[in-house]
Protein backbone atom coordinates (compact mmCIF):
# COMPACT_ATOMS: atom_id res chain seq x y z
CA UNK A 1 0.00 0.00 0.00
CA UNK A 2 1.03 3.35 -1.08
CA UNK A 3 2.10 5.89 1.91
CA UNK A 4 1.97 9.41 2.70
CA UNK A 5 5.75 10.34 4.16
CA UNK A 6 6.83 13.70 5.73
CA UNK A 7 10.36 13.97 6.10
CA UNK A 8 10.53 17.50 7.92
CA UNK A 9 13.67 19.22 9.72
CA UNK A 10 15.59 22.82 10.39
CA UNK A 11 16.98 24.49 7.44
CA UNK A 12 20.05 23.05 6.36
CA UNK A 13 18.59 19.15 7.35
CA UNK A 14 19.34 17.81 3.76
CA UNK A 15 15.89 17.83 2.85
CA UNK A 16 17.00 18.56 -0.48
CA UNK A 17 19.63 16.83 -1.08
CA UNK A 18 17.52 13.70 0.48
CA UNK A 19 15.08 14.61 -2.18
CA UNK A 20 17.25 14.31 -4.85
CA UNK A 21 18.64 11.07 -3.65
CA UNK A 22 15.48 9.78 -3.30
CA UNK A 23 14.48 10.78 -6.81
CA UNK A 24 17.81 9.41 -8.23
CA UNK A 25 17.09 6.03 -6.45
CA UNK A 26 13.88 5.51 -7.66
CA UNK A 27 14.94 6.33 -11.57
CA UNK A 28 17.61 4.19 -11.00
CA UNK A 29 15.55 1.23 -11.42
CA UNK A 30 13.71 2.50 -14.02
CA UNK A 31 10.70 4.16 -12.01
CA UNK A 32 9.00 7.41 -13.03
CA UNK A 33 9.14 10.13 -10.67
CA UNK A 34 7.50 13.65 -10.58
CA UNK A 35 9.15 16.80 -8.53
CA UNK A 36 7.11 19.12 -7.64
CA UNK A 37 8.16 22.67 -5.62
CA UNK A 38 5.63 23.97 -4.10
CA UNK A 39 6.19 28.20 -3.74
CA UNK A 40 4.40 31.47 -2.25
CA UNK A 41 4.31 33.15 -5.64
CA UNK A 42 4.65 31.48 -8.79
CA UNK A 43 7.95 33.32 -9.93
CA UNK A 44 9.65 30.82 -7.51
CA UNK A 45 12.77 29.51 -8.83
CA UNK A 46 11.92 25.76 -10.70
CA UNK A 47 15.05 23.93 -9.25
CA UNK A 48 15.91 22.28 -6.23
CA UNK A 49 18.75 22.84 -4.92
CA UNK A 50 21.07 21.42 -2.16
CA UNK A 51 23.77 23.31 -0.48
CA UNK A 52 25.93 20.49 -1.46
CA UNK A 53 25.61 21.70 -5.29
CA UNK A 54 23.73 19.10 -6.95
CA UNK A 55 20.16 20.70 -8.30
CA UNK A 56 17.29 19.25 -10.56
CA UNK A 57 14.59 21.23 -12.22
CA UNK A 58 11.48 20.57 -10.78
CA UNK A 59 8.19 19.11 -13.10
CA UNK A 60 5.67 21.06 -11.14
CA UNK A 61 6.00 24.45 -9.61
CA UNK A 62 2.95 24.97 -7.40
CA UNK A 63 0.87 27.87 -5.92
CA UNK A 64 -2.01 27.77 -3.15
CA UNK A 65 -4.50 27.71 -5.65
CA UNK A 66 -4.02 24.26 -7.65
CA UNK A 67 -5.95 21.24 -7.87
CA UNK A 68 -2.27 19.21 -6.70
CA UNK A 69 -4.11 16.05 -7.60
CA UNK A 70 -5.21 17.06 -10.96
CA UNK A 71 -2.17 18.82 -11.95
CA UNK A 72 -0.54 15.24 -11.49
CA UNK A 73 -2.88 13.01 -13.03
CA UNK A 74 -2.26 15.36 -15.86
CA UNK A 75 1.11 16.06 -16.34
CA UNK A 76 1.95 12.14 -15.41
CA UNK A 77 0.19 11.44 -18.50
CA UNK A 78 1.90 13.72 -20.87
CA UNK A 79 4.90 12.65 -19.93
CA UNK A 80 3.80 8.79 -20.59
CA UNK A 81 2.56 10.25 -23.91
CA UNK A 82 4.81 11.43 -25.29
CA UNK A 83 7.36 8.07 -24.91
CA UNK A 84 4.34 5.79 -26.02
CA UNK A 85 4.43 5.18 -29.68
CA UNK A 86 0.01 5.38 -29.84
CA UNK A 87 -0.65 7.33 -26.67
CA UNK A 88 -4.03 6.44 -25.03
CA UNK A 89 -6.97 7.01 -26.58
CA UNK A 90 -9.20 7.15 -23.46
CA UNK A 91 -6.46 9.21 -20.88
CA UNK A 92 -9.16 9.67 -18.24
CA UNK A 93 -9.59 5.54 -18.07
CA UNK A 94 -5.48 5.17 -17.22
CA UNK A 95 -4.47 4.47 -13.63
CA UNK A 96 -2.04 7.05 -12.27
CA UNK A 97 -0.10 4.14 -10.75
CA UNK A 98 0.50 2.82 -14.40
CA UNK A 99 2.23 5.81 -15.58
CA UNK A 100 3.68 7.15 -12.19
CA UNK A 101 5.56 5.52 -9.61
CA UNK A 102 6.44 8.39 -6.89
CA UNK A 103 5.52 12.03 -5.88
CA UNK A 104 8.00 14.20 -4.67
CA UNK A 105 7.50 17.42 -2.90
CA UNK A 106 9.94 20.15 -2.07
CA UNK A 107 9.47 23.24 0.39
CA UNK A 108 6.03 21.35 1.29
CA UNK A 109 5.32 23.98 4.39
CA UNK A 110 3.92 26.10 1.64
CA UNK A 111 1.09 23.60 0.65
CA UNK A 112 -2.55 24.47 1.72
CA UNK A 113 -4.08 22.03 3.89
CA UNK A 114 -6.58 21.27 1.22
CA UNK A 115 -3.59 20.44 -1.07
CA UNK A 116 -1.81 17.75 1.58
CA UNK A 117 -5.49 16.55 1.52
CA UNK A 118 -5.22 16.34 -2.45
CA UNK A 119 -1.88 14.43 -2.04
CA UNK A 120 -3.33 12.20 0.51
CA UNK A 121 -6.02 11.15 -2.38
CA UNK A 122 -3.37 10.26 -4.90
CA UNK A 123 -1.74 7.72 -1.74
CA UNK A 124 -4.85 6.16 -1.18
CA UNK A 125 -7.06 6.80 -4.38
CA UNK A 126 -4.27 6.48 -6.58
CA UNK A 127 -1.82 3.99 -4.67
CA UNK A 128 1.24 6.59 -5.81
CA UNK A 129 3.64 6.93 -2.96
CA UNK A 130 4.41 10.55 -1.90
CA UNK A 131 7.01 11.61 -0.30
CA UNK A 132 6.88 15.46 1.39
CA UNK A 133 10.32 17.44 2.62
CA UNK A 134 9.27 20.60 4.06
CA UNK A 135 10.30 22.64 7.39
CA UNK A 136 8.56 22.27 10.33
CA UNK A 137 7.97 25.48 11.77
CA UNK A 138 8.33 29.23 10.99
CA UNK A 139 10.79 31.51 12.46
CA UNK A 140 8.36 31.99 15.36
CA UNK A 141 8.04 28.33 16.14
CA UNK A 142 4.59 28.34 14.48
CA UNK A 143 3.80 25.79 11.98
CA UNK A 144 3.22 26.24 8.30
CA UNK A 145 -0.23 25.36 7.22
CA UNK A 146 1.18 22.47 4.63
CA UNK A 147 3.29 21.16 7.89
CA UNK A 148 0.65 20.95 10.22
CA UNK A 149 -1.53 19.11 8.14
CA UNK A 150 1.18 16.66 7.06
CA UNK A 151 1.75 16.64 10.77
CA UNK A 152 -2.03 15.71 11.10
CA UNK A 153 -2.01 12.71 8.53
CA UNK A 154 0.98 11.71 7.09
CA UNK A 155 1.45 7.61 6.79
CA UNK A 156 5.41 8.68 8.50
CA UNK A 157 6.73 11.00 9.90
CA UNK A 158 11.15 11.46 9.68
CA UNK A 159 12.47 14.07 11.13
CA UNK A 160 16.01 15.43 9.34
CA UNK A 161 18.70 16.47 11.64
CA UNK A 162 21.10 19.30 11.66
CA UNK A 163 23.28 20.99 14.75
CA UNK A 164 22.92 24.19 16.48
CA UNK A 165 26.35 26.48 16.86
CA UNK A 166 26.93 25.16 20.34
CA UNK A 167 26.36 21.42 18.81
CA UNK A 168 22.81 20.68 20.24
CA UNK A 169 20.64 19.26 17.89
CA UNK A 170 18.92 22.39 15.72
CA UNK A 171 15.09 22.61 15.91
CA UNK A 172 13.86 25.87 15.12
CA UNK A 173 14.71 28.31 12.17
CA UNK A 174 15.97 31.56 13.35
CA UNK A 175 15.69 35.01 10.78
CA UNK A 176 18.37 37.36 10.37
CA UNK A 177 18.28 40.45 8.99
CA UNK A 178 22.01 41.56 8.15
CA UNK A 179 23.47 40.02 11.54
CA UNK A 180 20.60 40.73 13.91
CA UNK A 181 18.00 37.87 14.84
CA UNK A 182 14.34 39.43 14.14
CA UNK A 183 11.57 37.68 15.87
CA UNK A 184 8.40 39.90 14.04
CA UNK A 185 7.78 40.17 10.62
CA UNK A 186 5.34 37.73 7.98
CA UNK A 187 5.53 34.40 8.40
CA UNK A 188 7.14 33.82 4.72
CA UNK A 189 10.23 35.70 4.01
CA UNK A 190 12.26 33.88 1.43
CA UNK A 191 15.69 34.27 2.10
CA UNK A 192 17.91 36.24 -0.80
CA UNK A 193 19.44 39.65 -0.08
CA UNK A 194 19.50 40.92 4.13
CA UNK A 195 17.62 38.22 5.54
CA UNK A 196 18.99 34.76 6.05
CA UNK A 197 18.44 31.73 8.65
CA UNK A 198 20.08 29.82 11.05
CA UNK A 199 18.95 26.53 12.60
CA UNK A 200 19.40 26.66 16.06
CA UNK A 201 18.61 24.61 19.51
CA UNK A 202 15.73 26.18 21.81
CA UNK A 203 18.42 27.14 24.39
CA UNK A 204 20.24 29.10 21.66
CA UNK A 205 16.58 30.37 19.92
CA UNK A 206 15.59 31.94 23.71
CA UNK A 207 19.35 33.38 24.06
CA UNK A 208 19.04 34.85 21.04
CA UNK A 209 16.13 36.86 21.90
CA UNK A 210 13.50 34.37 20.67
CA UNK A 211 9.90 33.77 22.63
CA UNK A 212 7.67 30.60 22.82
CA UNK A 213 4.37 32.21 21.42
CA UNK A 214 2.08 29.98 24.16
CA UNK A 215 3.77 32.01 26.94
ZN1 LIG B 1 22.27 25.76 20.46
Amino acid sequence: MAKLYFRYGAMNSGKSIGLLQTAYNYEERGQRVLLIKAVVDTKGEDFVVSRLGVSRRVDLLVDADDDLRALVRRRALAGAQAVSEGGWEQQETVPLREVLDCVLIDEAQFLTALQVDQLMEIVLVDDVPVLAYGIRTDFRTVSFPGSRRLLEIAHSLEELKTICRCGRKAVFNARKVGESFVFDGDQVAIDSGDVTYESLCGKCYLAAGGRLLCQ
